[in-house]
Formats: C-alpha cells, sequence, structure tokens
C-alpha cells in the first residue's frame, strides 16, 4: 500500500535524492502526502527517434527527465499530473515493442520498457495512481487531450495532402490537435488550445474546420488567421542538444511499494 508509505523516512529520503538529482534545473518535489511509487529508464519516441528518459512515478505526478549521469544527474524535467494522464498500450508490430501512450493534457507521447512484463508493471503502477487520484477526488478522467506526434519518419509526405513531399525546404509541421505530420499550405491558420499554449498554435485545415465549427458566440474569438508562418514553432524540447547518456545497466524499474519499511 502506497499510503503506508507517506510517513516513512525511506520515501523522504528517495524524494530527497531524486531532488538532488535533477539538481536546480528541477522543481522542490518534497510535498506532504507524496510517495515515490516506482523508477525507472523508458525509451521514449520524440520528434525524430527514440531516446532514452529516466522517468519517476509518484502517487500524483509523473516525472521524467533527461539522463546526464544514470543515478546521479538528470536533466530536462518535465511534470505530468496523474489526474491529467491517460494510458493507451500499443500493440508490439509497430516501430516499437513494449509500447503505450502517456496521454496528458499539455503533452502526450509513447513509450517502451525492456520487456512485456516491465511494462506491464508500470501500466499498471501508473493506472492505480490515476484510480486512487480521482477515487479521493472524485474527479472525471481527462478528457481534453493532447495529441501523441506522428514521428517525422512515418510520414515522408503530408498526412493531410497526400501530395506534399518533405525536403529541406519544405519542412514538416504537426497539428497541436490530431499530431498529424502535414505541410505548410496544409495548416495556414493558429488556433488556442489554451490546456496546451497561452497563444495560438498551429493546427491543420480539417481540425481547424472541426474546432471553429464547434464554437459558439464568445468563443468565436479564440480562432486567428495564420500570424507567424516562420514555421518555428514545431520544435519539441525533447529534441533539443540531447546530453542522455546510453544506460547499459540498471534499466529496469524499481517500484517502492512492496518493500517499504
Ligand atoms: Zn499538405
Ligand atoms: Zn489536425
Amino acid at each position: 500500500m502506497v499510503d503506508r508509505l507517506v510517513h516513512s523516512p525511506a520515501n523522504r529520503k528517495r524524494i530527497s535524492v531524486v531532488e538532488d538529482r535533477f539538481g536546480s534545473s528541477g522543481q522542490p518535489l518534497a510535498v506532504p502526502g507524496r510517495v515515490l511509487v516506482g523508477e525507472g529508464v523508458l525509451t521514449k519516441l520524440c520528434r525524430k527517434k527514440t531516446k532514452p528518459r529516466m522517468f519517476f512515478l509518484f502517487n500524483d505526478i509523473l516525472v521524467y527527465g533527461n539522463i546526464v549521469i544514470h543515478k546521479k544527474k538528470y536533466n530536462k524535467q518535465h511534470i505530468l499530473p496523474l489526474e491529467d494522464v491517460k494510458l493507451k498500450s500499443v500493440d508490439d508490430d509497430g516501430v516499437m515493442k513494449n509500447a503505450w501512450k502517456i496521454i496528458s493534457a499539455t503533452k502526450s507521447f509513447m513509450v517502451s520498457a525492456a520487456t512485456a512484463t516491465e511494462k506491464s508493471e508500470w501500466m499498471a503502477h501508473i493506472n492505480k495512481c490515476i484510480q486512487d487520484l480521482l477515487t479521493k477526488s472524485g474527479k472525471k478522467p481527462a478528457t481534453d487531450l493532447s495529441p501523441v506526434w506522428v514521428p517525422d519518419s512515418e510520414a515522408p509526405v503530408c498526412m493531410s495532402c497526400h501530395k506534399n513531399k518533405f525536403t529541406a525546404i519544405n519542412r514538416r509541421h504537426h497539428c497541436r490537435k490530431c499530431g498529424y505530420v502535414i505541410c505548410s499550405s496544409c495548416s495556414t491558420k493558429r488556433y488556442l488550445l489554451p490546456q496546451i499554449a497561452s497563444r495560438p498554435i498551429r493546427v491543420c485545415d480539417t481540425c481547424y474546420n472541426t474546432l471553429s465549427a464547434g464554437q459558439t458566440g464568445e468563443d468565436a474569438g479564440r480562432s486567428y488567421q495564420d500570424r507567424d508562418s516562420s514555421g518555428e514553432d514545431d520544435d519539441d524540447d525533447d529534441d533539443e542538444e540531447d546530453d542522455s547518456q546510453k544506460t547499459e545497466e540498471e534499466v529496469h524499474p524499481t517500484f517502492y511499494e512492496d518493500n517499504y519499511r
């Protein structure tokens, strides 16, 4: 039981170790009632390729970051509140084995574990935490979720017009609503998706039309014509300079529930 870990010195110690390893690049993580449920390396599918990322599952948040030195230093910390997270298992016939989607309001992506057993362990633990949180708060599971971006490599041509081939000049863009890879002529509009960004962001024309059709009265002011066609909005922060190390050893997850003391 996670609840038995809340006041345990071991839990407090583990959380402070995580804080130390993120150092000043991370947020304070020790809050009353928080338990570190498990941790481990998962492979995350980023825009261009897969990369190892360190994941920490707490009873209320999922934290992950780049691995600078495994077991010593992590950076680029991301925090997803679990109340807004949904998981979706992915079949093994795609690009990754033992994979599932982590879907949230602000950010969604695909990860994979080393083995099928580890995948089911991770999914079960995360789902249990989400379930416990929703039971406690009485809230409904999240519905307004951001899409998982289709990786660049899976789209040689625009997924909307199926004509425009991508090149160094004809760049790929991602629709922030459906996650498809689209060309600039199929994504000339911007739309405000408040759960993802505070300013209007790129959506494909199909999503733009659907979103605009669904808006009424005061919401109508939320759509914008293309104001910035530079295309520089497509950076996925995970694809910035990558300082992650290859982690050959100790990639297997540790879950603390069963060995609390
Ligand atoms: Zn197109
Ligand atoms: Zn779209």
